[in-house]
């Protein structure tokens, strides 16, 4: 890639950011489509607001914005998009007249992700396992999305409660139903979609996984874990081993991505691109499938 005087400028902030994915989907879908823009990571320790002004000074047109920032990044932008808002967190700043205006394409992408395997959310009968950011995000989504009732199964019930609470005020409707991890028994007897958003499984812990009863597994048919590292968790084993799909979450990955992407330079990304960065990723995670 060239740089030059018109080269754009994209970013990343967050702390830590050294091990980030983004530059390798960004820079490979700018390379594919002739973009004449560079995305680079930027690690901000603290000053986060000096950060974003500092950005929208120097002409950064578009950033991302990885933990901690995505809920304190939302007071420094001049606008945001409702679904972000609801959500309360944002993952990627627009630049707009006078600084950036912010979407949540975690969530967007993990939707896209999702329609690529043929998920469906409209009308679905929901678990989401977890209830810390992740899961409360993702509960805006099915909701947002039309699930018809969504079981928010977490360790602490108390969280469970207050996401509850929180989206079915937003969404004016009765969707979300709170329970605690280990009442998973007293969920309906029929097969359902479960994301899996806690961070257990996460490497090098990987042989952990929230439930283990077989039980609970013959009730989906489908099961969607936010974590890619490992590529295939235990939650996505057990789920398999009683005749349901799996996935791992490195597609949500790359399509928060390419959904920012779209927004910085105006363009649609193809899928058979999209395709291609995915090769891309798996290859730099070593991933087979
Ligand atoms: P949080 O720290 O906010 O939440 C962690 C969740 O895991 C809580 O519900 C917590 O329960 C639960 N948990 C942790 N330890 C245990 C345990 N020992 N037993 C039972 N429950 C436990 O994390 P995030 O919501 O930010 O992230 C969750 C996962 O989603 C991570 O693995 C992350 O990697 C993944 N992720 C993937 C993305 C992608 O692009 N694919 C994007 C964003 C996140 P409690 O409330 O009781 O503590």
């Amino acid at each position: 890639m060239e740089i030059n005087g018109k080269t754009k400028l994209m970013g990343l902030i967050g702390n830590p950011v050294e091990h980030t994915m983004s530059p390798v989907i960004h820079n490979t879908i700018a390379a594919h489509m002739n973009e004449n823009m560079a995305y680079l990571p930027f690690p901000v320790k603290d000053n986060l607001n000096t950060a974003v002004k500092g950005a929208y000074a120097l002409g950064v047109q578009g950033m991302n914005v990885t933990v901690p920032y995505k809920s304190e990044v939302m007071e420094c932008l001049t606008e945001a998009d409702e679904l972000a808002k609801s959500i309360g967190a944002v993952n990627t700043l627009v630049r707009v007249e006078g600084g950036y205006r912010g979407y949540n394409t975690d969530m967007t992408g993990l939707y896209r992700a999702m329609q690529s395997y043929g998920i469906k959310i409209e009308k679905e009968k929901i678990v989401i396992l977890g209830a810390g950011g992740a899961a409360r995000a993702v509960a805006f989504l099915c909701a947002y999305y039309g699930a018809e009732k969504v079981y928010i199964l977490n360790r602490s019930v108390e969280k469970a409660q207050a996401v509850s609470e929180e989206v079915n005020k937003a969404m004016g409707r009765e969707c979300l139903v709170p329970m605690a991890l280990e009442d998973y028994e007293l969920l309906p007897e029929e097969k359902m979609l479960c994301i899996q958003a806690t961070s257990v499984g996460l490497s090098p812990k990987e042989h952990e996984v929230v439930i283990e009863d077989d039980s609970f597994y013959r009730r989906i048919h489908t099961g969607y874990d936010l974590i890619y590292r490992p590529s295939n968790t235990r939650f996505m084993q057990l789920v398999k081993e009683q005749g349901g799909n799996a996935y791992h979450g490195l597609k949500m990955l790359l399509y928060q991505g390419v959904e920012a992407f779209e927004f910085w330079n105006q363009v649609k990304v193809s899928e058979e691109l999209a395709d291609k960065v995915y090769e891309v990723m798996k290859g730099e995670m070593h991933i087979e499938e």
